[in-house]
């Protein structure tokens, strides 16, 4: 069997032997993520860029078509981040320069290290998705999308946070606990092709466990895990910290079935329960503030955009909620004796939720890099690069949306369907698997009729 072979078997199919391991296939991938060298100049880099696109957006012109920071930070930072859910989990994380003040502040000795109080573990989560749910508030309702020094201070308020929790505790707390972009990326890692794991054979009898603890005055996991304790994407880093550490080269980066992870957690994780609802909520109403219906709504009601942007956030939220609970009432089955309570409409609409982000995010990726390079020119007086732009037509955007998201609506019955054939076999009704998948459907049609 050839190696692409054998990576479409570790995709498609939902039995994990014979599993691919890219460190192995590319070694010079794992030596890469292993010199810690290489990783530090990457983010030494991504800091310097970090900073220069705070200082242009507090100092450079505040029109949005004459400063590069909102198109650099809203076309293509983030587009960028969420596609590489897709493929690569949480490995933005591992670069990401928003804890990079904290990190220098803990290496100056400049933290306290207080012992991480319980309730930050029990909160945290809370507090991210409440985070994240302000920042698309925010984005919208105060217009983050077109304002340079806005999207400066939100960048710079979550480095403030993750300086603040380094200085009073230990490790990347913030990343671990509080991070909105960091839950965000561990609910939709859940769904990456690939997965970090370490060979639980090769572990058995290790009595260093570096890779948690560390070793040689290294510092280990800087998010408490390990390879040896990781077992699902939500909180790893793929940062390759621990592969130094660990001197019995356990750790593996795989490839998988994109739904494995989120078949085997079934909605168990209190962070996707509560993501997904809002996720899908506040695509539909951002997509529908596009729409001319948007405005007669607002003229109709002689209402801002803010509150009727909030409105229609609440409105969606409550609505998506509402299938989940009509979902999980056709699926039948919400406790099991082993794994306890879970949510099965959660894992089923996982896929739409975050391909409804991708094409949210595409869509003004392809709307704005027609005038990056003319609003470069603007920016520094580059008057020559205004021949340069181009527009790139609505319409085969919205197909390629449309196709993604049936693509993502294929992937919820899908999960569905395997649920039904493995741990619930014989425990679903006909109705309940019919009614659920016209739900699915529905919702897709809601999305098709909204990117339209
Ligand atoms: S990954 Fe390495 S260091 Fe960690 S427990 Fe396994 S063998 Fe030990
Ligand atoms: S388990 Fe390893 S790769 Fe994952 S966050 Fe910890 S150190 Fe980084």
């Amino acid at each position: 069997m050839t190696w692409w072979s054998k990576v479409l078997k570790n995709l498609i199919s939902s039995h994990e032997n014979e599993r691919i391991d890219l460190f192995r296939t590319f070694p010079a991938f794992r030596r890469f993520l292993a010199a810690r060298h290489h990783y530090a100049v990457l983010r030494t880099a991504n800091d310097v860029i970090f900073i220069l696109v705070i200082l242009l957006g507090f100092f450079g012109p505040q029109q949005a078509d004459r400063n590069i920071v909102i198109f650099l930070s809203w076309g293509l930072l983030w587009p960028g981040i969420v596609l590489s859910w897709f493929f690569l989990g949480r490995m933005w994380c591992g670069i990401c320069p928003f804890p990079g003040l904290g990190v220098f502040l803990q290496k100056k000795g400049w933290s306290f290290s207080f012992k991480k109080p319980r309730s930050l573990q029990r909160y945290g989560v809370h507090v991210s998705v409440f985070f994240f749910a302000l920042i698309i508030w925010a984005e919208i309702v105060a217009g983050l999308e077109h304002w340079p020094a806005g999207t400066s201070w939100l960048t710079l308020t979550i480095v403030l946070g993750a300086a603040i929790m380094a200085v009073f505790f230990p490790g990347q707390a913030w990343c671990q606990y509080l991070c909105p972009l960091g839950r965000i990326s561990g609910a939709a890692a859940t769904l990456s092709i690939t997965e970090f794991r370490a060979d639980h054979n090769k572990c058995r009898g290790c009595k260093t466990f570096a890779c948690k603890r560390g070793k040689d005055g290294k510092m280990g996991c800087p998010v408490s895990l390990g390879a040896v304790s990781v077992k699902n994407n939500l909180q790893c880093l793929v940062c390759g910290h621990c592969l130094p550490l660990c001197d019995r080269d356990s750790p593996q980066f795989l490839v998988r079935n994109p739904y494995s992870e989120l078949i085997r957690n079934k909605g168990r994780h209190i962070t996707c329960s509560y993501i997904v609802p809002f996720l899908i909520g506040s695509q539909l109403a951002r997509f529908i503030r596009h729409k001319e219906i948007y405005t007669d709504i607002l003229n109709f009601f002689h209402v801002t955009d803010a509150v009727a942007f909030s409105l229609l956030l609440v409105i969606f939220f409550i609505f998506i909620l509402g299938i989940i609970r009509a979902g999980a009432r056709m699926f039948g089955i919400t406790e099991d004796p082993v794994f306890g309570k879970f949510s099965p409409m959660v894992p089923i609409l996982i896929p739409m939720a975050f391909t409804g982000e991708l094409v949210y995010r595409m869509d003004f990726f392809a709307g704005g890099i027609g005038d990056f390079i003319p609003t470069f020119g603007r920016q520094f007086g580059i008057h020559f690069f205004e021949r340069l732009a181009f527009t790139i037509p609505d319409f085969p955007i919205q197909i390629m949306s449309a196709l993604f998201m049936v693509n993502g609506a294929i992937a919820g019955c899908y999960i569905l369907w395997r649920f039904c054939l493995e741990d619930f076999e014989g425990m679903i009704s006909l109705k309940g698997f019919i009614g659920i998948n016209l739900l699915i459907f529905f919702l897709l049609l809601i999305y098709v009729i909204f990117i339209f």
